[in-house]
């Protein structure tokens, strides 16, 4: 039997689960948790592997003594891992950051051009690029094809450095086709950077197969814990930009006057380095890139499905950017089309708020609700108004499903 296949079995993956919470009419349940897209919790082996590693706390890159040496081994055979996980070439570089908000806006300081966008972005792969006053913005068109001959008609209209995509709408779970993406960025002289926030916990991704060129990523959204992402990319403008931050460890040399900066990563590495994040990270990858990919993508497209059909029954309609397809368009990770288990939705005379806390309190079940930090494809899809977002992790099972739908139905029928 495989290690995901069934809910015991994935369980096991990760700690926090079978939680117990209080409920609003007294007692308490097990928690239904379907907000893996904001913050996954850590693998059980993430966990006995930071637990390992706190007696190491020591310098890195700095000492003779040996938990220096033994600290800094670690940190560099997590930049390995990491690079290996998402099939870096040999110019890449891995460059750890916080999460995937400061692996965009490092790159953004990086880009010696303009950076094309679409408007369906989270937050984090908009504003940085907004920000460095060379973002352009393409409005999604309702199908794939049309959104990629949108993407294509701005870069053939002018000079572009970089196009900057989500590898899974962090909203609607929906991918792009990346190979075809890099292939139309390359085609025009551009490179391709992928927020892969929300598709890498779902997707392996390959850079060298693929052609992206650059990858964002975030350790909490991967079953680790909070506080370390990477920057994964070609090193070429990495080490010409200027550092992300200041600082030691930054530099090949300081005089009263300046500084001359040292290559990527450690340019842009500058402090001490988060050696525990880093290396949960890395751990993540490993647990990840180990388990039966096909088996994983079953089992999520089945919970997909099963979500989809229940609402659907409920008259409930979820949001989606480019809607059924009308060409062959190619998946994010691939050749066919592609969609994370990631749904989000409105309930017919209630308010997000009020669907969510309704769900929390009476049937403790986690999902999230509001805008998404994607102001912009919210209010093309909503309008003004706020939406619930279901989604789907390891330990995700039919019967956390089925209390999601149920709990739903019961709202529908007999109000809170
Ligand atoms: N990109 C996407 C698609 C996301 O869903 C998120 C977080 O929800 C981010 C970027 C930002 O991630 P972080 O907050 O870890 O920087």
């Amino acid at each position: 039997m495989s290690q995901v296949s069934t809910q015991h079995a994935a369980q096991s993956l990760l700690v926090g689960t079978g939680t117990e919470v209080p409920l609003v009419q007294g007692g308490s349940t097990d928690y239904v948790n379907l907000d893996y897209a904001a913050s996954a919790p850590a693998l059980r082996e993430v966990a006995e592997h930071v637990a390992a590693l706190l007696p190491l706390y020591s310098s890195i890159h700095r000492g003779a003594g040996y938990l220096s040496q033994v600290c800094t081994e670690v940190y560099e055979a997590a930049r390995t891992t990491v690079a290996a996980f998402v099939g870096a070439r040999a110019d890449d570089v891995v460059i750890f950051t916080r999460n995937t908000t400061d692996s965009l806006n490092l790159l953004a300081r990086s880009v010696p051009g303009d950076t094309v966008v679409l408007d369906i972005e989270h937050h984090a792969n908009f504003l940085p690029w907004l920000g460095t006053g060379g973002g352009r913005t393409v409005v999604a068109e309702p199908t794939v094809g049309a959104t990629l001959a949108a993407l294509e008609a701005e870069l053939r209209r002018t000079t572009a450095a970089l196009v900057a995509v989500t590898g899974a709408s962090n909203v609607t779970g929906e991918s792009l086709p990346l190979r075809r993406v890099a292939e139309i960025a390359h085609r025009h002289g551009a490179r391709l950077a992928v927020d892969g926030a929300q598709l890498l916990p779902h997707r392996r991704v390959d850079l060298a197969a693929t052609g992206i060129d650059y990858l964002a990523v975030s350790g909490h959204k991967l079953y680790a814990p909070y506080g370390a992402g990477a920057l994964i990319g070609r090193r070429d403008w990495l080490d010409a930009a200027e550092p992300h931050l200041a600082g030691g460890g930054a530099v090949r040399a300081v005089t009263v006057d300046g500084a001359t900066w040292t290559d990527s990563p450690a340019r842009h590495e500058a402090g001490s380095p988060n050696l525990i994040g880093a290396a949960a990270l890395a751990k993540a990858c490993q647990v990840l890139g180990a388990l039966p990919e096909a088996q994983q993508e079953a089992r999520e497209a089945a919970l997909l499905q099963r979500l989809r059909t229940g609402l659907a029954e409920l008259g409930i309609e979820p949001l989606r950017i480019w809607g059924q397809e009308d060409d062959e368009t190619g998946g994010a990770a691939g050749e066919t089309e592609d969609t994370v288990a990631i749904v989000t939705f409105t309930v017919p005379g209630w308010t997000a708020e009020e669907v969510a806390t309704y769900l929390s309190a009476e049937h403790g079940i986690g999902v999230r609700d509001g805008r998404f930090c994607a102001h912009p494809l919210l209010r093309r899809l909503t309008g003004a108004a706020t939406a619930i977002r279901a989604s789907v992790g390891l330990d995700t099972d039919e019967r956390a499903i089925d209390r999601l739908l149920g709990a739903l139905a019961a709202l529908l029928t007999d109000g809170p």
